[in-house]
């Protein structure tokens, strides 16, 4: 795969864009269920973001993503702020000094992601929140690298298990975040959150199969 910083660089930016794209459509799904600022949540952090890029050229790849959890941290007010924050602080804690990254990197950056969203929101699968898309995709990414598929067929494993995730939240009733107040009437409705992340998934499996 081999994902240079400025490749990273790249592909952080393109996340930004596509969430810049989805910011009405996130904010309205969180309209049915939340307090309706998703969309505008994500990208004011991912506008912070694009913002902190042109000044990592130089830095390594753990640096990077770790600028941008922490950017994430700062400037997102929502529970999606400290969340997506602590994903991304994790998955630069798990790269390091790392200049370069394979898919295996890819793989093991988004479980350190996944095991901090966890910790932080203390989310289990079933509780309508990030973890019922990132979860199962990392589970998807990890049987397709070790089926000896390449990074962005990979990739496509995920993001059709995000899909289904996202699809599961809309038969569950949530029981973290604003939505839980909500109860049974958050039933029906699909998880903004979880929505963001099939998203984001869906961008890196763009940009790995626009370099192939
Ligand atoms: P807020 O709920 O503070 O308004 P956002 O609207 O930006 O923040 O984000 C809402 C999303 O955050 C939800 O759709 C859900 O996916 C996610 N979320 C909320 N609480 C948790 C949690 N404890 N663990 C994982 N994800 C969560
Ligand atoms: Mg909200």
């Amino acid at each position: 795969m081999g994902l240079k910083v400025s490749d990273l660089n790249e592909l952080i930016l393109a996340m930004g864009a596509v969430i810049e794209e989805n910011k009405a459509f996130l904010t309205e799904l969180d309209s049915a269920i939340g307090d309706a600022d998703h969309g505008i949540n994500m990208a004011k952090g991912f506008r912070a973001v694009a913002e902190k890029i042109p000044t990592l050229a130089g830095s390594d790849a753990g640096t990077v993503l770790k600028t941008v959890g922490m950017t994430l941290v700062s400037t997102v007010g929502g529970a999606s702020g400290p969340l997506y924050g602590t994903a991304f602080l994790r998955a630069g804690m798990k790269i390091g000094n790392k200049t370069e990254l394979s898919a295996n990197d890819l793989q093991q950056a988004l479980a350190a992601a996944l095991e901090g969203i966890k910790q932080r929101g203390r989310a289990e699968p079933g509780d309508k929140t990030i973890v019922d898309a990132l979860e199962p995709a990392l589970a998807a990414l990890t049987e397709a690298l070790a089926a000896g598929n390449g990074a962005a067929a990979a990739l496509g494993s995920a993001v059709s298990a995000a899909e289904n995730g996202v699809e599961y939240t809309k038969g569950i009733i949530a029981r973290k975040g604003r939505a839980s107040y909500l109860g049974e009437r958050s039933l029906g409705h699909q998880d903004p959150g979880a929505t963001s992340t099939y998203l984001i998934l869906k961008t890196i499996e763009e940009f790995l199969t626009g370099r192939q």
